[in-house]
């Protein structure tokens, strides 16, 4: 037996003590009217209007208003960018020339100029995504900043072999970047997601051309115009706010861009897999939706697991993709354990993201919200028990009610889809055979969990669920070095850690013929 005091200790300081409510006041100084300084398309460096004149408004989730306008680049603007950035990858040019250490310097450097900013950049993603500005400050940028500065170690060290081969000759590999790397990305954690892709691309020495999320472009853009004050010479980094049929579609589909990197849902992960299919068969990683159980055993530590799994679904408003959105309780302790979990979703707190007291802001966005709402509809129409939420919250934003279902069968949609919102769905088993069907019975496999004091059931469920993580006794504990992705239709590839370099690396074998005598 496991003493829980001591195997949980590390991740219950890491992710309640950080994520959840902490005390920030004292070093973090939130601006609930950040200034913004950066609404166009970034190329080459430099500002510029979306060819086609047109702009897009983003809005803030909490009250519905239009922050500002911001670029709507489109293929035009794609077509420019990857031109700037081809020019910026030519050989002999300074960046292809840069010692790999400068690289990783200059990473540093854009890592120091985010903690700088700071205090800005968590109230800027509050204000375009609604997330909690004291989350956003400790967990976000936390998790960004540390992701640039691994990479920037990696910049250096990711090198080839010499291979024995046959006597007359010498072989080694060149660990070589891609080149034009297309990166698109979501709006749940828009920082964050665009460290875990910059980081490895820049480090390995590729360009990028990237696709903001059109719901929350800003903090994106400004770290653009880091990237710039760093030093990053022009036409490496390239930003396009804008939508995905098209800017997004015409990265995917770009016959000189070698990589696309896309994050977001499955659905549209199809899309991408099949433009690059249609177009120069680029290289591909994907990282998707989930719907990933959790599960917790009678030995489990009842308060514990009740707050880790209260944190693993409403983290984030719910807009995880690891969200543990199937709760998975044995029988001994399931009428106990939702007796607790409704009490605890019942006092999660609520309302303005710049308010320290709240631990969820809005959804995104109205789309989000109403999809939401529709499948807590469903839920009731298919038969679960509605024990907490099931509402709107107000009438001004994009907030929903804390929600959980009890009775929830696998054959509902509220167990099946990703709902991407503040939606528990708590399940009951006795059976630990039957339980590891029913965990892997979806078309998901990006996490999983399991809380129990017994070493064998941890170790007999992190091998048999099938998922890229596996957390024992936590939950969403993220570190820069550890991979991560997902199985089945979650997705192709790693990103983090080492693993996450494979994705911006060629490997080239050379080959030499030796003379075996002096001539
Ligand atoms: P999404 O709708 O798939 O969008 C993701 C990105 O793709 C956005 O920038 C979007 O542009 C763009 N896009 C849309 N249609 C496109 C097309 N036809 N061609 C090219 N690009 C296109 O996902 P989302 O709603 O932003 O994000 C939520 C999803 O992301 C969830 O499924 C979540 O699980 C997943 N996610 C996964 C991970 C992971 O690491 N596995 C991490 C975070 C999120 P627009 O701005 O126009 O929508």
């Amino acid at each position: 037996m496991l003493s829980s005091a001591r195997f949980i200790g590390w991740s219950f300081r890491q992710n309640l003590g950080r994520y959840a409510r902490y005390s920030y006041s004292t070093v973090a100084k939130p601006q609930p009217n950040p200034d913004i300084y950066h609404n166009q398309v970034f190329i080459n460096n430099e500002w510029h209007d979306a060819v086609s004149g047109k702009t897009f408004p983003t809005v803030n989730p909490s009250t519905g208003d239009i922050i500002c306008h911001v670029a709507e680049g489109d293929k035009a603007d794609v077509d420019i960018a990857v031109n700037a950035a081809k020019e910026a990858f030519r050989f002999g040019s300074p960046w292809r020339t840069m010692d790999a250490s400068n690289r990783g310097e200059l990473l540093n450097r854009l890592a120091d100029l985010i903690e700088r900013d700071r205090d800005y950049l968590a109230s800027l993603e509050t204000l375009d995504n609604g997330k909690p500005f004291h989350i956003a400050h400790a967990a976000d940028l936390d998790l960004t900043i540390k992701c640039y500065r691994y990479y920037a170690g990696w910049a250096d060290k990711n090198h080839g072999k010499t291979i024995p081969v046959n006597g007359d000759y010498l072989s080694f590999t060149r660990h070589e970047p891609v080149g034009v790397c297309g990166q698109i990305i979501p709006w749940n954690f828009p920082l964050l997601m665009q460290a875990w892709k910059l980081g490895p691309a820049l480090a390995m020495g590729n360009v990028v051309v990237m696709k903001l999320a059109e719901q929350t472009p800003l903090t994106g853009l400004y770290i653009a115009g880091l990237c710039k004050e760093a030093g990053f010479p022009p036409g490496v980094v390239n930003m396009i706010p804008g939508y995905g049929p098209t800017a997004g579609a015409a990265i995917a589909l770009h016959n000189d861009v070698d990589k696309v990197g896309f994050t977001g849902s499955t659905e549209i992960g199809k899309i991408i897999q099949k433009a690059a299919g249609d177009s120069n068969l680029k290289r591909v990683t994907l990282e998707l939706g989930g719907k990933s159980p959790l599960i917790v055993m009678n030995d489990a530590d009842l308060d514990y697991a009740v707050e880790q799994s209260h944190f693993a679904l409403f983290f984030n408003q719910g807009q995880c993709c690891t969200a543990a959105s199937r709760t998975y309780v044995e029988d001994g302790i399931y009428d106990e354990f939702v007796e607790r979990t409704i009490k605890r979703a019942e006092k999660r707190t609520i309302g303005d993201p710049f308010d320290s007291n709240n631990e969820q802001g809005p959804q995104v966005d109205k789309e989000q919200m109403d999809k939401i709402l529709d499948l807590i509809d469903s839920g009731k129409s298919e038969g679960a028990t509605l024990a907490a939420g099931g509402n709107r919250y107000g009438d001004k934003g994009y907030f929903v009610e804390p929600t959980v279902f009890t009775d929830v069968k696998e054959n509902m949609r509220i167990a099946k889809e990703e709902i991407f919102g503040p939606v528990m769905q708590v399940m009951k088993f006795s059976d630990k055979d039957e339980l590891v069907e029913r965990a892997n019975d979806s078309m998901y496999g990006l996490a999983a969990s399991i809380f129990t004091k017994d070493l064998d059931k941890a170790m007999m469920f992190s091998q048999s669920l099938r998922a890229g993580t596996v957390w024992v006794n936590c939950y969403d504990v993220f570190q820069a070095a550890a991979p991560f992705g997902g199985y089945k239709m979650s997705g192709t590839g790693r990103e983090l850690g080492e693993y996450g370099l494979e994705n911006y690396t060629e490997v080239k074998t050379v080959t030499i013929k030796i003379p075996q005598k002096n001539s």
